[in-house]
């Protein structure tokens, strides 16, 4: 059963919401505040995290922040105004959806098994099964990446790059956004760190099998993505 945690401090919303989620056999654990949230995902992490932007300690976009710093947890963001969706839509944060409110528990829900479905254990356990190989999973558990049935042995950077792309897959990003995802001081490396550590990811690829490599792809003068159809 998927574990999901939801951070809202708006009862009435909340409410809605875990009837919904708790209705599609999810387990829900609610909380009100951004530190109340890091202490449950602490505790035993979730499968998702559905975030309001407006909390009372702390914004939404800054628990993200923290949740990301220690696990790969998929987030969907609840919004409240234009500004705030300005934040997400600009990928700033790095989350997965978002809905603005008001919406019905019932599209939450669609948008949270549609995260589920293409977030990484569910993926890689499907590849297991059917043996197809074509493009990378993700496993969050064991932080590793898997190519071709292959586990790859992956630095930090390496891995917390390729999880970024893997995530969203076609979604282009900049170098400077890959730098803010995979380090933890984005100032003090450059640009070329970024292609640096594409190019040895790519050899890696590569070595687990030929052509995977060119699952990263290059937009000239956009930055990266990770491209399973053009495999
Ligand atoms: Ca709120």
């Amino acid at each position: 059963m998927p574990r999901i945690l939801l951070v809202e401090d708006e009862p009435a919303i909340a409410d809605t919401l875990v009837y919904a989620l708790t209705g599609e056999c999810h387990e829900v654990n609610h909380v009100l505040t951004g530190a109340e949230a890091l202490e449950m995902q602490a505790g035993a992490p979730h499968d998702l995290a559905i975030l309001d932007v407006g909390l009372p300690d702390m914004t939404g976009f800054e628990l993200c922040r923290k949740l990301r710093e220690k696990w790969e947890i998929p987030i969907l963001f609840l919004t409240a105004r234009d500004d705030e969706l300005d934040r997400v839509l600009g990928l700033e944060i790095g989350g997965d959806d978002y809905v603005t409110k008001p919406f019905s528990p019932r599209e939450v829900a669609a948008r949270v098994r549609a995260i589920l479905r293409r977030s990484s254990g569910g993926v890689v356990e499907k590849k297991a099964e059917s043996g197809e190989v074509s493009g990378l999973s993700l496993d969050n558990s064991s932080k590793r990446i898997i190519c071709g049935g292959v586990r790859l042995d992956l630095t930090a950077h390496e891995f917390k790059l390729a999880s970024v792309l893997i995530r969203h897959p076609e979604q282009v990003f900049s170098r400077d956004q890959l730098l803010e995802h995979a380090w933890d001081d984005p100032g003090a490396v450059t640009d070329r760190t970024v292609d640096a550590h594409v190019k040895s990811l790519r050899a890696k690829l590569r070595a687990a099998k030929a052509g995977a490599e060119e699952l990263i792809t290059t937009r000239r003068g956009l930055g990266y993505a990770y491209s399973p159809e053009g495999c």
